[in-house]
């Protein structure tokens, strides 16, 4: 549950100047979503499922973790394999991102080789003996060269697996398997798909290592900017904690609205709250009217950043820009679920819905994964066992 947190501007990545550079000749304004939430995993280290629609720029949020993990490397010889592997369907796409990681790499003297079906083999051979920190490959070509001694992947330890999906539909699944087979254990693993299918989401039970998860789509109407990341926790402490350690960082983007069920619950986290320095305010149905408006109206002026509601309370509230929606209890059913995600990422700004569960929310669990699929959102490996 330790996953670091989204950054909102390129300055916020620490990349070093040579990356910094090439960037801004790119001319990108901000980080897309994806960027903003892959990134700061990628450089800690951890292992990605990453869901997005096309466009959304994932390539780039593989392709600048990979110059820095690349560039964390000792100084090795060359002629030694590639240290970031990536695989793609098919050949214009390992060409265009071959031509990114050309691109980023070139500051850094970080060589990018390509190898796809139908190419010359002996030329891409010779790339790789050439050296190549980065090779962009379709899986089935790599596997070749493999055999044929033109390049080895003993010193992988970065390993990308892009459009997933579209290799499934190309029947790449045996050599995507072999591929991760070959590379050692402990290697980082970023695997990306613009849908999550339920072989995606075997493939990555089975190839990566406590993931993050990362879904960038649609959750209920016309709410393309949101982002949805469920946790499976053991209990309330583990909630609190969670919460606590995030809860800075979540002011900092903006308004917070915590939903709970009940109104004494809704009391009690927002008193725990205040006793940890927070200013947050509390909103349930009991409350008199007149009391409700006022809370409503310092929440809406940002005198108070944090709210906590009960489902009742916040019916037809309209609150702008709230960033972050935190499901501390689940909703009682999915309506109320989707209702309460819908309080963020209005109007075309940016949201994170999340929502915590822990074994006691096991009934809700065969209704947040036909949601979560019906969105076509990541279903997690534990919300889907919890589910069975
Ligand atoms: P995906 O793999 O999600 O389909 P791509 O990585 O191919 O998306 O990126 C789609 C387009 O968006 C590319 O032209 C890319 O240069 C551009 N792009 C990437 N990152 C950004 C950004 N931060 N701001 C604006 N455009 C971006
Ligand atoms: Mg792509």
């Amino acid at each position: 549950a330790n996953i670091p947190s989204p950054v909102v501007s390129f300055a916020h990545f620490g990349f070093d100047e040579r990356l910094m550079k090439t960037l801004r000749k790119s001319e990108f304004a901000t980080p897309t979503p994806i960027q903003t939430q892959a990134i700061p995993s990628a450089l800690s280290g951890r292992d990605i499922i990453g869901i997005a629609k096309t466009g959304s720029g994932k390539t780039a949020a593989f392709v600048w973790p990979a110059i820095v993990h690349i560039m964390a490397q000792d100084q090795l010889q060359v002629d030694d394999g590639p240290i970031v592997l990536i695989c793609a369907p098919t050949r214009e796409l390992a060409q265009q991102i071959h031509l990114e990681c050309k691109k980023y790499g070139k500051p850094y003297n970080i060589n990018s080789a390509c190898a796809f079906g139908g190419g010359n083999m002996h030329e891409q051979i010779v790339a790789c003996k050439e050296g190549c920190e980065i090779l962009v490959c379709t899986p089935g070509r790599l596997i070749d060269l493999v055999k044929k001694k033109g390049t080895n992947l003993n010193r992988v330890t970065y390993l990308v697996f892009d459009e997933a999906d579209r290799m499934f539909d190309m029947g790449f699944e045996p050599q995507v398997r072999s591929i991760a087979d070959h590379v050692r254990p402990d290697r980082q693993c970023l695997l990306f798909s613009a849908t999550f299918k339920k072989k995606v989401e075997r493939l990555a039970r089975d190839i990566l290592t406590d993931p993050v998860r990362i879904v960038q789509g649609e959750v209920g109407e016309a709410n393309q900017d949101i982002l949805q990341i469920v946790h499976i926790m053991q209990n309330g402490s583990s909630k609190w904690a969670w919460l606590l350690s995030k809860l800075v960082e979540f002011t900092v983007l903006g308004k917070v609205l915590i939903f709970v069920t009940r109104k004494d619950n809704c009391a009690e986290l927002a008193k725990n709250l205040k006793e940890n320095g927070f200013t947050a305010g509390l909103i349930h149905g009991d409350m008199a009217q007149f009391d409700r408006t006022q809370v409503i109206n310092e929440f809406k002026k940002r005198d108070v950043p944090i709210l906590v509601a009960t489902d009742v309370a916040a019916r037809g509230l309209d609150i702008p820009s709230i960033r972050t929606v935190v499901n501390y209890d689940v909703a009682r059913d999915i309506d109320t679920h989707t209702h309460r995600i819908g309080r963020t990422g209005r109007a075309g700004e940016k949201g994170t819905a999340y929502t915590l569960l822990t074994p006691v929310d096991k009934e809700f669990a065969p209704n947040l994964v036909r949601n979560l699929e019906n969105a076509n959102q990541v279903v997690p490996d534990d919300l889907f066992n919890m589910a069975m």
